[in-house]
């Protein structure tokens, strides 16, 4: 609107000045003195002029004594002609000087063609063309609306080839696999001519922060072409039809640009099954996924355009999806095993210096269960930590604190205690430690503590010596026994429970269930699963869990999962009436000292 009355006060502008120009122009002079052709007749006669000047029917006459006048004539007739019917007498018309000047093209175009017809009609239009271009404009912003918001790195972006496959450490299968695809789009002719068919789409499939994105960019740093890179839920947009108008035009300029790479992040944003959405099946993210499917279907299988795409939930995405033509190649990436973690590890602590007695492998070795991210995140926080104590190097200590805040969350100190809560706390963690360390196939304890970190109040911490991958029954149903250590302790020392195990208590209900409805862990129920969980939407997990089992068999779960508890409350109970005494030693050390580390605890064990 401003634009609007900026131009409009130009237009004026232009307005006014043409118009001072148009009349410099035709600007008549005053001392001309207008007669008639029978005056001009007469003074011709008596010889008192001195030329005359024919501009079409303008006559401009000078007087002998240089005195102006003008008149007009007929436009048909020529001057001569006239001026004889007139009266005037050939031999004194000979006298006179008679120019007959063509007006100058220029000036005769500009005072009667251009001044008063062209240039209002040009000025009327450069004002329409003002007001078209900027509803052009709105137009064009609503359009630009639909063009995917895709990052385009092209091969000569030199700044984006920091990322290389040397930066991620181990995922050696899923780094061969992408390597094929590089190779593939740097050299087709090998893969066509032995009639090799590159596939069109890989999904790396892995939890969060195992590297898919960072593995992603490092393709872009290898592979000399153009790298799309999206994420899907920046496809997702509240206006129906725009995310699909957006798939379009993404795989269109990737076609324009091919051979090329488009990468989709969080893939599961927008590929989570079809007709699973609310809005009765034509929801958004369904248009955006049909769209997806539509293109993928549409290049052609060496056409030069690889589709990438990464999730961390491939058990929601639509099978449609997953189908040979489309993502044909699923790629897993693991949490990291223990040599992996070190090498993680090694080029997150590249530029930070580390003080001698640090081994990364001591590290790598209390970390398992982390992820990528979580180890950046821990050297990261380590390099704070020895930063804020004013240090220069990073000290082996600030990388064990940092376990334990990327794992707990941070210490809450001023999170203070009553005398009374304390000695609570402490019964109830060392509870823990202790039916923990009686089981024989519990993971051995790092920690106890009763400092508040993160929601906890307390905690034991617990590591297993090595990475697992399966779990057996033996295993949970000793962990159930040590999950209720907390409570039981309270109950034999106090005669009183605490809302402090209510934690606990849900984690242990939780486990046995999925002993029983998941692991087929029952003896009673035998192999099988129970409910088709399917948290598809975001209304949380009751609405979809099919309930796929009879009433009768739900009372049979309850009754089992109850017998779980119970032979694990019997066990902790057992276990801590027996050692009572320990118990009290272990809190009493705790409340003493508020953690105790993995030494301390086993040299109390022992006593
Ligand atoms: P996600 O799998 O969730 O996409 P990211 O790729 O975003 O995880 O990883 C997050 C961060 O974790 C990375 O930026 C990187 O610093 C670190 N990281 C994860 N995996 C590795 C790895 N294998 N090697 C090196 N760094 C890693
Ligand atoms: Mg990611
Ligand atoms: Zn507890």
């Amino acid at each position: 609107m401003k634009n609007l009355f900026k131009n409009l006060f130009i237009i004026i502008i232009i307005f006014i000045l043409v118009s001072s120009l148009f009349s410099l122009f035709t600007r008549s002079d005053k001392n001309t003195q207008t007669i008639s052709l029978t005056e001009l007749a007469q003074e011709i006669n008596d010889e008192k002029i001195k030329k005359i000047e024919v501009n079409n029917q303008t006559l401009n006459i000078t007087l002998n004594d240089d005195a102006l006048q003008s008149t007009s004539k007929e436009a048909e007739s020529s001057l001569t002609e006239t001026l004889k019917n007139y009266g005037v007498e050939p031999a004194k018309l000979h006298k006179v000087q008679i120019d007959i000047t063509q007006e100058s093209g220029l000036k005769f175009w500009l005072g009667s063609v251009i001044l008063p017809f062209v240039l209002p009609l040009a000025l009327m239009g450069l004002f329409l063309w003002f007001i078209l271009r900027q509803s052009q404009k709105g137009a064009g912003q609503a359009f630009g609306f639909t063009r995917s918001l895709a990052r385009i790195i092209l091969p000569e972006d030199k700044k984006n080839k920091s990322t290389s496959f040397k930066d991620v450490a181990g995922l050696k299968e899923a780094k061969e696999e992408l390597l094929e695809v590089v190779d593939f789009l740097k050299n087709p002719k090998k893969f066509i001519d032995i009639g090799a068919k590159i596939p069109k789409g890989v999904l790396l499939i892995g939890p969060p922060g195992c590297g898919k994105t960072l593995l992603a960019r490092a393709v872009s740093g290898e592979a000399n072409v153009p790298f799309f890179h999206i994420s899907g839920s920046e496809f997702v947009e509240l206006f129906v039809g725009v995310g699909s108008a957006r798939v379009r035009d993404m795989f269109q300029t990737a076609k324009k640009s091919s051979p090329c790479i488009i990468f989709i992040d969080e893939l599961d944003a927008i590929g989570r099954h079809r007709g699973a959405g609310l809005g009765g099946g034509h929801d958004e993210r369904e248009q955006t996924l049909n769209q997806i499917l539509v293109e993928m279907d549409g290049f052609e299988p060496n056409s030069g355009v690889v589709l990438l795409a990464a999730t961390n939930r491939p058990d929601i995405l639509d099978p449609a999806l997953l189908r040979p033509g489309r993502f044909d190649r699923r790629v897993i990436l693991d949490l990291p095993d223990i040599n992996d973690r070190e090498d993680i590890l090694k080029i997150h602590a590249q530029n930070k210096p580390l003080t001698a007695e640090v081994n990364l492998r001591q590290i790598a070795e209390r970390t398992p269960g982390f992820s990528g991210a979580d180890l950046a995140n821990l050297v990261n926080e380590a390099a704070i930590l020895a930063a804020r104590q004013n240090k220069k190097e990073v000290s082996l200590l600030n990388l064990i604190s940092s376990i334990e805040k990327v794992m707990l969350g941070p210490e809450r100190k001023s999170h203070i205690l009553s005398q009374e809560e304390k000695k609570i706390a402490a019964h109830h963690e060392a509870g823990h430690a202790l039916v923990a360390a009686s089981l024989p196939h519990t993971d051995p304890i790092r920690k106890i503590s009763i400092i508040a970190r993160g929601q906890a109040a307390g905690y034991t911490l617990k590591l297993p010596e090595r990475d697992k991958h399966l779990h057996s029954k033996t295993e949970f149903v000793e962990e159930l026994a040590v999950l209720l250590g907390g409570y039981y302790s309270e109950k034999e020392v106090f005669n009183e429970i605490t809302t402090g195990a209510g934690n606990d208590l849900e984690k242990a209900t939780d486990l046995a269930r999925r002993l029983v409805m998941r692991y087929g862990m029952s003896e009673k129920l035998g192999p099988r699963t129970f409910g088709e969980t399917e948290d598809l939407i975001f209304l949380g997990k009751e609405i979809t869990t099919e309930k796929n089992y009879s009433e009768k068999i739900a009372a049979e779960i309850d009754s089992e999962v109850s017998l779980l508890i119970g032979n694990a409350s019997k066990t902790a109970q057992k276990i801590l009436a027996e050692k009572r005494a320990l118990l009290d030693k272990i809190a009493g050390r705790l409340i003493e000292k508020e953690t105790i580390e993995k030494e301390e605890f086993e040299e109390l064990m022992k006593s």
